[in-house]
């Protein structure tokens, strides 16, 4: 295409600083923005975009509409960064190998450029937890991303709030961030890892449970002294939506939860991917 080029120049306002594949299909990638963007919440997502004429990943498939060479495709990514960042910001992506933004963004390279929204949005963050109540966190997959911002943003500002991040995945290579959230596991007092594994080989030796299993059995409470009562710990759930529906029904019928929507109170905060 003639004009990529100078499509290029029109539509992108950011560049690739740093990109990490943890497995072939998830990778964290890190931009820069050409300007600053207003200050966030931590747990908000903006966009990402490239356009289709973009080359796709070695490892992806056909897409399953093809995207015309011009149009810019754009999809919602939380944010993993910190709260106070403004230019750099940090995502954690899982390649969709028949989709259309996905592909291409697993084949960008460090100093590539793309699109970043200029609007950092969402409702799904702590500013409605009050600092004397308990966080239980709860992901699956990319899901674990707005709480990694969570964490990076208010761990240390919330010493009378025991914050514990409960993370499902099939085997250990999915569970992203693992390193830092053992080590602020290690760190601070107020925080609790429980990560659990549902296809695990012999070399795991944590937990091997369904994330339904471990709030049926209590082993939250144990762990971590944090109850499910809605009078204690507001609970925020993100990630794959047949987890999501389950933890939640669960949580409304036997924890007397309320899901937060708009304006009406609720200790049950829901993101979907
Ligand atoms: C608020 C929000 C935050 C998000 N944050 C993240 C994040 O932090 N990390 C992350 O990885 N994702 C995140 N997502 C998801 C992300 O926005 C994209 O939906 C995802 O990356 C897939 O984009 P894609 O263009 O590659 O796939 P798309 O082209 O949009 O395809 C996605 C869907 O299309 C359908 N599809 C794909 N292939 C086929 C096929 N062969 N036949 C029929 N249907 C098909 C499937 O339903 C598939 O799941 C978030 C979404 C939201 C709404």
């Amino acid at each position: 295409m003639e004009n990529l080029e100078q499509l290029r120049q029109e539509k992108y306002n950011a560049k690739v600083v740093s990109k990490v594949m943890l497995t072939p299909n998830l990778m964290i990638l890190r931009v820069v923005t050409n300007e600053a963007r207003a200050t966030f919440a931590a747990g908000q997502y903006t966009t990402l975009g490239l356009l289709g004429a973009e080359p796709r990943s070695a490892n992806s498939d056909a897409e399953y509409e093809k995207a015309a060479p011009d149009k810019l495709i754009q999809r919602a990514y939380s944010i993993a960064s910190a709260r106070h960042e403004t230019r750099e910001f940090e995502f954690y992506v899982s390649q969709v190998k028949s989709g259309q933004l996905t592909p291409r963004l697993f084949a960008l390279d460090v100093g590539d450029r793309l699109f970043v929204g200029k609007r950092i949005v969402g409702a799904f963050n702590l500013s409605e937890a009050p600092a004397d109540r308990d966080v239980l966190m709860i992901a699956t997959g990319t899901g674990i991303t707005p709480f990694i911002s969570f964490l990076r943003s208010h761990v240390t500002e919330r010493p009378q709030s025991r914050m514990v991040v409960v993370q499902g995945a099939a085997h250990q290579r999915d569970l992203g961030y693992y390193s830092e959230l053992s080590f602020l596991n290690g760190a601070f007092p107020n925080f609790y890892y429980l990560p659990t594994l549902t296809d695990a080989d012999e070399t795991w030796s944590g937990k091997r449970m369904w994330i339904e299993e471990m709030l049926a059995a209590g082993v939250i409470e144990k762990e971590t002294g944090v109850a499910l009562d809605p009078e204690r710990t507001h609970v925020y759930l993100c990630g794959n939506p047949k987890m999501v529906e389950n933890v939640a029904a669960w949580l409304e019928q036997n924890a007397g939860y309320r899901k937060k929507k708009g304006k009406q109170p609720g200790e049950l905060y829901i993101e979907e991917f």
